[in-house]
C-alpha cells in the first residue's frame, strides 16, 4: 500500500486537490494513505520556532536542522522502508519513470521546505532525495509535494478508470503522446483527421505512432536524444 507522509507548515493544504475525483475516490476508499504532519509541533521555545537566520548573513531564513530531524524521526522510525524526498528545486527533476517506481513501492515521506530552504546537513543526516517540479521557485514544497504525489496515485493499481490509459500516455514510450478528438466530426469548420474515422485500426496505430514521434521531435528533442548519462536527463 502506497504511504505517503507530507511534513509541512500547512498541513491545511493536504488533502487538497487530492481529495478529488481519481485520487480522492482512492483515497476515501483506502487504496493509498495521506498522513499531513506539523512540522512546528517539533519546533521550539515558546514560539516553536523552525527557522532561524542564515549562517553568513544574507536574506530570509532557514529551517533548522535539528527541528527537521525532530520532525522526520517521529513520522518515520529508522526502519521505515519508506524513501525520504526532499521538494527542492535543486532536486533531479521529476520524471515518469520516477513517479512509476515511487508508485510501485511502499509511499514516501516528503519534506515540503519554507523560506530560503533547509539547513544542508539535514539532507545527508537523514539521507534526503532531492526532488524537483521544474526549473522555477515555488513559495513552498506543498504544491510541488501535491504534484508528486497525484503523479504517483494515479499509476496505484485500481485508482485510474481504465488500467490501459496509464500506458500509452505521454513520456511512457519515451515520447510525447499523439492528439485526441472527439466529436463533433466538424467543429468550425475544423475535421477529426479521416484515418481516425476509418475503422482501419493498423493504420490508426501507425498515424498514432507517426504524430507522437513528430510532436516529440518538434517540441521536446532532449527525449529522443540517445541518453548519455544524467546530464541529458537534467533540463
Ligand atoms: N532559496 C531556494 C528556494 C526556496 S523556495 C533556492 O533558491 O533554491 C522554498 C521551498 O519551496 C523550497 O525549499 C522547496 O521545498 C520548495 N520549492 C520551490 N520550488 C520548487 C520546485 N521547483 N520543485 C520542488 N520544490 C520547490
Amino acid at each position: 500500500m502506497f504511504r505517503a507522509t507530507v511534513l509541512t507548515l500547512f498541513p491545511e493544504m493536504f488533502p487538497g486537490p487530492l481529495g478529488l475525483s481519481l485520487a480522492g475516490d482512492a483515497l476515501s476508499r483506502g487504496v493509498w494513505t495521506l498522513e499531513p504532519r506539523q512540522i512546528r509541533e517539533h519546533g521550539l521555545g515558546r514560539h516553536r520556532a523552525v527557522d532561524d537566520t542564515p549562517a553568513g548573513g544574507g536574506p530570509g531564513m532557514v529551517m533548522r536542522a535539528d527541528v527537521l530531524a525532530a520532525a522526520i524521526d517521529a513520522a518515520a522510525p529508522n526502519d521505515d522502508p519508506r524513501p525520504r524526498l526532499l521538494m527542492s528545486p535543486r532536486g533531479a527533476p521529476l520524471t515518469q519513470a520516477r513517479a512509476r517506481a515511487l508508485a510501485q513501492g511502499p509511499g514516501a515521506i516528503i519534506l515540503c521546505a519554507r523560506f530560503e530552504g533547509v539547513d544542508e546537513r539535514i539532507i545527508d543526516a537523514r539521507a534526503l532525495e532531492e526532488i524537483s517540479i521544474g526549473d522555477f521557485v515555488l513559495s513552498g514544497g506543498e504544491i510541488a509535494a501535491l504534484a508528486l504525489i497525484d503523479a504517483c496515485v494515479r499509476l496505484i493499481p485500481g485508482v485510474m478508470g481504465e488500467e490501459a490509459s496509464g500506458v500509452e500516455e505521454s513520456f511512457e514510450a519515451g515520447l510525447l503522446e499523439y492528439p485526441h478528438y472527439t466529436r463533433p466530426r466538424d467543429f468550425e469548420g475544423r475535421d477529426i483527421p479521416d484515418v481516425l474515422l476509418s475503422g482501419d485500426h493498423a493504420r490508426i496505430a501507425k498515424w498514432r505512432q507517426e504524430q507522437a514521434l513528430a510532436l516529440t521531435r518538434a517540441r521536446r528533442p532532449d527525449l529522443l536524444a540517445p541518453q548519455t548519462g544524467d546530464a541529458s536527463r537534467r533540463r
